[in-house]
């Protein structure tokens, strides 16, 4: 347990316990072990997560595997019926969910209710589970005989998620696997819980049977029974790379079908014709909206020949206007980060790059409000070179770090050079050169003068290189296919006329 020092009476927060969710009722850890949870904004611990034991993972897959059988037997209909009325719910208590993401991850609450409408429409584009796992049909393929193809669920499946969308990146797994008929166990982020069993609330709440859908919390102990455990078919984890490529490899090994996202570091082209008040705007909002924690966040722009110094001038001038504070201040615009330990981390790059040869433009330590929350201001540096760590790294934080090259083409090798590939975007007013940019980045999703080019819910998303392990993208139509498997039927119906014995190889002519 984590020690607790003990605060004066009218400074003392509650510390609230939060537990598992196992067969549709909240479940106590028995482990022993569990680990705090913050109030990013205030410094102050408000929970203590349990974390779970191998057995209690094993609990919550039984629970699942007992409930698979009947859940995947419901027919279409009722599990359309289903999702609508979770759509419904969700929708109605986002301003609910919100509030626990502020208080727990820190993003502000404007953002946060951005994540869940995200979260939403893919809950929606599961509403449509009919059409979506629909199968193909040849009729008379050879004589008397017809043959197509059906996509059933896996059986349980897990989900591990990271700390920076709580709400969302679970809604991108559990939304479709259970849509396609699976049950699931939920492995949400230690530093964010309490979201999950908000959801998990809800889905029974909607008439979910207990048993599709649990949570377990807990660290390495936890994420490990899960890849080692026989009964679960599948893994889909978000996270950052290191981890994402040990969930691959050990899932994998265990038989496994995964799906690993990792981290990333997304660069964006501005090139010297690009609309630089355009730039800058995207720029700002996609470097330092919810502190840089973000998966898509921008956080090397690429400035190519005379574009840089106007560009760094705008990113500069409007760093100032960004209200920085507590989440649930409806004036902020930027939060804390999660952690004390990850603020100071992210805060040392500052220095590194000062430090390595960048001019350091802003600092947000200057800027950060006084107080106990994990904030840092906006920070921006200049003339970093693809040798420092502040470019080398993802950063995960409000560092923008500015890389100026001659020419379209150097920029498109920095790029493509890089070992990361979630995202990467182009400002320009050059088709052709966008629609070239499009043709040879290496990157999974990419932005024609938008910044964040997240795909809407009935494409897919999903990195190359390293932040991807496996081959299936997340949600859309790629998470159908993950979360099912193909069969294929070839049918006859008894006809005496063709009935005859035939050792031969079957043959279609
Ligand atoms: P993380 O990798 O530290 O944790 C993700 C999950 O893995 C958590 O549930 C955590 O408990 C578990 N975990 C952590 N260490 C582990 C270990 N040693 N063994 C087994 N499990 C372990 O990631 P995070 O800090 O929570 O999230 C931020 C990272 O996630 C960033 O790198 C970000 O880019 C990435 N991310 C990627 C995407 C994407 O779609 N590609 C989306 C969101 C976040």
């Amino acid at each position: 347990m984590t020690e607790v020092l003990e605060a004066p009476a009218g400074e003392r927060t509650e510390i609230k316990p939060i537990e598992h969710w196992i067969g549709g009722q909240r479940s106590k850890g028995e482990s022993g072990r569990s680990g705090p949870v913050w109030n990013p904004a205030t410094g102050k611990q408000t929970g203590e997560v349990a974390f779970a034991s191998v057995d209690e993972v094993d609990k919550a897959v039984q629970s699942a595997k007992e409930a698979f059988p009947s859940w995947r037997a419901v027919s279409l209909a009722k599990r359309a019926e289903l999702m609508f009325a979770i759509r419904e719910l969700v929708h109605e208590r986002r301003e609910d969910i919100a509030r626990i993401l502020t208080a727990e991850h820190g993003k502000v609450l404007s953002d946060a209710l951005g994540e869940v409408t995200r979260g939403l429409e893919v809950i929606e584009h599961a509403c449509g589970i009919p059409t979506l796992i629909r199968g193909y049909f040849n009729e008379q393929a050879s004589t008397g005989i017809d043959v197509y193809s059906i996509r059933q669920p896996l059986g349980v499946v897990a989900g591990i998620t990271p700390f920076n969308f709580p709400a969302m990146v679970p809604m991108w797994m559990w939304a479709p696997a259970l849509a396609c008929g699976n049950t699931f166990v939920l492995k949400p982020s230690e530093k964010d819980p309490s979201a999950s069993i908000y959801v998990a609330e809800l889905l029974k709440e909607a008439g979910l049977p207990d048993g599709v859908f649990n949570v377990v919390h807990g660290d390495k102990v936890a994420v490990d029974a899960i890849l080692e455990h026989p009964d679960v078919a599948a893994v889909s984890f978000v996270g950052s790379t290191p981890i994402a490529k040990y969930i691959y490899e050990t899932g994998s090994s265990n038989g496994k079908r995964v799906q690993a996202l990792g981290g990333a570091k997304n660069h964006m082209i501005v090139l010297p014709d690009a609309d630089i008040d355009m730039a800058a705007d995207a720029a700002v909002s996609a470097a330092y909206g919810s502190a840089g924690e973000r998966c898509m966040a921008i956080s090397a722009v690429v400035a190519v020949g005379d574009v840089a110094d106007p560009l760094i001038d705008a990113i500069r001038k409007r760093i100032p206007k960004i209200k920085v504070g507590p989440g649930d201040q409806p004036e902020n615009e930027m939060g804390p980060l999660i952690t004390r330990e990850h603020r100071d981390k992210v805060a040392s790059y500052i220095d590194s790059g000062r430090e390595q040869g960048a001019t350091v433009v802003a600092d947000g330590r200057e800027t950060a409000p006084e107080g106990d929350g994990f904030f840092l201001g906006a920070s921006l540096l200049d003339n970093v070179t693809p040798d420092m760590d502040a470019y080398r790294d993802e950063i995960f934080g409000p560092v923008l770090a500015v890389v100026r090259t001659d020419t379209y083409d150097d920029a498109v090798q920095l790029v493509n050079e890089n070992p990361f590939g979630n995202g990467t975007a182009i400002f320009t007013r050059d088709g052709g050169a966008a629609r070239q940019f499009q043709f040879e980045s290496e990157a999974g999703m990419v932005g024609i003068n938008v910044p964040i080019p997240v795909p809407v819910a009935y494409y897919s998303f999903g990195g190359w290189k390293n932040s991807l392990f496996g081959g299936a993208h997340i949600y859309g139509p790629e998470g159908i296919n993950f979360y099912t498997r193909g069969k294929v039927v070839t049918s006859r119906w008894p006809d005496p006329h063709t009935s005859k014995v035939d050792l031969g190889f079957p043959q279609t002519r």
